[in-house]
C-alpha cells in the first residue's frame, strides 16, 4: 500500500531535502525574510504519485507560516482562475456575436425605417435649402443604402 503524505514527510530522504532547503534559505522565509516564525517547506506544484523530495530545488521554497498559507491559497486558486478565464473568453465571444447581430439589425432598421428622412433630405437638396450637416447626413444615408441594398435583397429571397 502506498504511504500517506504524512508518512512520506517522515522519510529520511524528505528530512534531508527539507534541511537542504532550510540551509539554502539561511533559515529565513524566502518570501519575506522572516527568520523568527515557524518555517515550512512549500512545493510550487504537485504531481500525483511523486515523492515530496523528488522535486527540483526551483520547485521548493522555504516559507514562514503566513507566506505558506498565502502561497497555498494561490496554488489552489489556479485551476479555478483558468476556469473563470475560460468562461470570460466565452462571454466575450458571445458579446461580440451579439454586437455583430445588433449591428446587422440596426443596418436593416436604418434601411426600412428612415426612408421618410431620406425623402425629406432629398427634397431639401432639390429645393437648395439644405445645410452642410444635412448634406453629410444625406451622403451617409445614401452610401449606407447602397451598401446594404444587396443584403436586404438576400434577406428577402
Ligand atoms: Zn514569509
Amino acid at each position: 500500500m502506498r504511504k500517506t503524505y504524512r508518512e512520506l514527510l517522515r522519510d529520511p530522504r524528505w528530512q534531508r531535502k527539507r534541511l537542504e532547503v532550510l540551509q539554502r534559505a539561511d533559515w529565513a522565509c524566502e518570501e519575506c525574510d522572516d527568520d523568527s516564525s515557524n518555517l515550512q517547506i512549500h512545493h510550487h506544484w504537485y504531481e500525483n504519485g511523486r515523492d515530496p523530495w523528488d522535486y527540483p530545488d526551483s520547485a521548493i521554497s522555504c516559507l514562514c507560516e503566513d507566506c505558506h498559507e498565502t502561497a497555498t491559497i494561490l496554488l489552489r486558486s489556479i485551476p479555478r482562475l483558468e476556469l473563470n478565464l475560460d468562461a470570460l473568453h466565452r462571454l466575450v465571444d458571445f458579446a461580440i456575436e451579439l454586437k455583430e447581430e445588433q449591428d446587422a439589425h440596426r443596418k436593416l432598421a436604418d434601411e426600412f425605417a428612415p426612408r421618410r428622412r431620406l425623402d425629406e433630405l432629398l427634397a431639401k437638396a432639390a429645393s437648395g435649402e439644405i445645410t452642410y450637416e444635412e448634406k453629410i447626413e444625406l451622403s451617409n444615408r445614401l452610401r449606407l443604402k447602397n451598401k446594404i441594398a444587396p443584403l436586404i435583397e438576400r434577406v428577402k429571397t
